[in-house]
């Protein structure tokens, strides 16, 4: 901001003209727009040569939804004149129950629309209330009735899930390992950990908030933001913290789960009806068989799994791997140690971001605090852009031939990025050939990127290395020319244990049969979240359920648990003890994700990644669209489900029309 205040005024009605006309040079136009509209009622302010013209997502995310200088000229014309009245006047702010007007406001921020969208943009936007609310209660449901719900882990999943819960009634615990909320974000405190998706659009619906202090906001902040949501929602008065689930093990007789637990040395064994497994993906360390590594005379950290107490400086300090975690941890590690080695096994394409690790400005961090509902337009905004995001430029195109890319887009996505990598290394040619990957972008996870991975990788007391671990010694590490990387410390990059889902948990289900007997190496699920042999088992960030280039997990997990709760509210209308998924159903439904995986970069690319199974299968990634999955998960379909009374009985689901399931909430929009 040009004329900073210090402190800025502290609402709107403070604010002088000066104030707002600074401030606007660094707002986000498109959604302030929509914002005042909403909240003066003034829906002139949308026409015009202020519409964004919108467009596919390129490498870079367009400014100002692609608006020209001159029609952010008037935009800021309005909107200062609009700030003005907001804040001299009375208005009326827009009624959004009417599906009309919403249905103007969503479109003018998205262009046009196909009518399915509409629902799910409200759901996003939060407005006019929270979509995903149940609108129904155990209690009133059936006399007498009683649910007991299991939850284990309480990061981001477990937590909706325990909100959503506990607003159907249930009776609800949640077990969770570590001694706070928050999940990945509590645990993984290497330094230099951030979001390296927007934050905005990973915050959820129903508890957004306008004070990120970045667009990519530090460790820190994001796990600030879950515990606050936390206490807003008074969740941790269900939470049983320092206890971990070992052992589930259903009871076919009684239909319930029993669900043994370990906390301070005690095993304890609780009984429940559903058990929502929330433990995540990315949650068991991947440390890696090499050779030596327990003969290694110095301290060896995972990144998630930091010790606070090594102290890098003046260190030799070895790092194994260039994956999300270590890329992010490798610059802030070359500032204290006295030499740095990095150990790169497969280069990792970056999308450059210029503001990865910048404020939000103040101008802008003011009016999204300031001004009604901004903040939710705003990450409206940021939501939209992902939700086709950037699939079409890793979708396969089967004609295409090249190692390199999977279709013509790919292609053009691949030279933009090779580009950037040319202009970041222009004075390192050297260098070069060892940070072009040679595997199309998608095909593993790309990174975030302000100019700080070249940096550091040119720095004199930072040396890449792409040979071959041969084995680790007692003073560093071998590779396999023979050279000896010397370390004081290594720490590992190298991930997580992605695909053992709900390890190291024991899971014995129907049958006496344990998860990983009947899944093999590939535990699959059914929308993520059921799995045959499994009655009354719910995952939340399950199988299938990652989101690599659109959508957010934030999102997926609300949609899962939203799903969740309408397979309970079945399951207590019906008087029925447990419900499973049908095998066919089950099976249909992983084949046409195999099938969509394979024609997407990761699952067509032969390179290696976290996304895919010892077996090669694609076990995480979410292939289709986010509409796809929310139209799949907006109602429980009976006839995907056998149901079993407490007698042992079991019936099938009855033949329904699509659609006459269960709904998971009643909806701000009609469908
Ligand atoms: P990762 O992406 O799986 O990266 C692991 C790295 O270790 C890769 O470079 C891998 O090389 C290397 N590696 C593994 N085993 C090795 C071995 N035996 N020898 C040599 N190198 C080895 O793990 P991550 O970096 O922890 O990230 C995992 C995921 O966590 C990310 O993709 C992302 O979804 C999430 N994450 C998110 C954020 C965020 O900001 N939101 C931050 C960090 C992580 P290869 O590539 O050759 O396998």
């Amino acid at each position: 901001m040009t004329a900073v205040l210090n402190p800025p005024p502290a609402t709107l009605a403070e604010a002088s003209d000066e104030f707002l006309q600074t401030a606007l040079e660094e707002a986000e136009l498109p959604a302030l727009l929509c914002a005042l509209a909403h909240a003066t009622g003034d829906l002139s302010l949308l026409e015009g040569s202020v519409r964004p013209t919108g467009g596919p997502l390129g490498a870079l995310v367009p400014m100002q939804g692609g608006m020209s200088v001159e029609a952010q000229k008037e935009a800021r014309r309005r909107i200062l004149h609009t700030l003005r009245r907001l804040r001299d006047t009375e208005v009326t702010p827009l009624d959004l129950t009417a599906p009309s007007v919403l249905r103007e406001l969503l479109t003018f921020v998205t262009g046009p629309v196909d009518d399915s969208y509409v629902p799910l943009m409200a759901h996003e936007l939060g407005l006019p209330r929270d979509a995903g609310e149940p609108q129904w209660n155990v209690h009133d449901t059936r006399p007498g009735a009683k649910l007991r719900a299991a939850v284990i882990g309480a990061g981001m999943s477990g937590m909706v899930m325990a909100h959503r819960l506990r607003q159907i009634g249930a009776d609800v615990v949640v077990f969770e390992k570590n001694d706070d909320v928050g999940g990945t974000w509590l645990e993984n405190v290497y330094p230099g950990c951030r979001l390296d998706t927007t934050n905005f659009g990973y915050s959820y619906s129903f508890a957004q908030v306008a004070d990120w202090p970045q667009q990519y906001s530090p460790g820190p902040a994001i796990l600030r933001y879950f515990q606050r949501v936390a206490n807003d929602l008074d969740l941790r008065q269900v939470v049983r913290f320092n206890t971990e689930v070992n052992r589930l093990e259903y009871d076919e007789q009684a239909g319930t789960w029993a669900v043994t637990t370990r906390a301070n040395g005690t095993t304890e064994t609780i009984e429940s009806d559903i058990v929502v497994s929330a433990v995540g993906q990315l949650n068991q360390p991947n440390i890696p068989g090499i050779e030596g590594l327990d003969g290694f005379d110095g301290p060896v950290v995972h990144t998630a799994r930091w010790d606070s107490s090594v102290d890098f400086t003046d260190k030799r300090v070895v790092v194994i791997g260039t994956g999300a975690s270590a890329f992010q941890a490798i610059p802030h590690l070359a500032e204290s140690a006295s030499h740095t080695t990095v150990l790169q096994r497969t280069p990792p394409w970056m999308l450059p971001a210029p503001d990865y690790q910048t404020a939000i400005p103040q101008g802008l961090g003011w009016l999204l605090q300031n001004v009604p509902h901004y903040h939710r337009w705003y990450r409206f905004q940021q939501f939209w852009m992902t939700v086709e995001g950037r699939r079409h430029y890793v979708t396969v195109d089967p004609a295409w031939e090249s190692p390199v890319s999977v279709s013509a887009q790919n292609e053009e996505l691949r030279l933009a990025l090779e580009g950037y990598l040319h202009e970041q290394f222009a004075d390192r040619p050297d260098l070069l050939p060892h940070v072009i990957p040679d595997y199309p972008p998608g095909a593993k996870r790309m990174l975030r990127d302000d100019g700080t991975w070249a940096r550091t990788l040119k720095r004199d007391d930072v040396d890449l290395v792409v040979e071959r671990i041969d084995r680790i010694e007692a003073n560093g590490v071998r590779t396999t020319d023979g050279a000896l990387h010397e370390a004081d410390v290594i720490v590992l990059g190298t991930g997580f244990r992605a695909s053992e889902f709900l390890s190291p948990m024991t899971v014995v289900g129907r049958g006496g049969v344990e998860l990983r007997e009947a899944g093999g190496t590939d535990v699959r699920a059914y929308l993520g979240v059921t799995i045959p042999g499994f009655p009354n088992l719910f995952c939340l960030y399950g199988p299938n359920t990652n989101l690599v280039v659109n959508g957010s997990i934030v999102l997926f997990s609300e949609l899962g648990t939203e799903y969740i709760i309408g397979c309970l509210r079945m399951l207590t209308e019906r008087g029925a003890q447990a419900m499973e998924v049908a095998p066919a159903v089950f099976e249909a439904y992983n084949q046409r994700i195999d099938e969509a995986n394979a024609l997407m970069a990761w699952g067509a690319s032969g390179v290696n990644s976290w996304y895919k199974s010892a077996s090669g299968r694609v076990s995480q990634n979410w292939p289709l669209t986010v509409v796809d999955y929310w139209e799949m998960t907006h109602d429980v379909r009976p006839e995907h489900y056998m149901f079993s009374t407490q007698s042992g009985s079991s019936s099938e689901g009855h033949q329904q029309s699509p659609g006459s399931g269960a709904p998971r909430a009643a909806r701000g929009v009609e469908r």
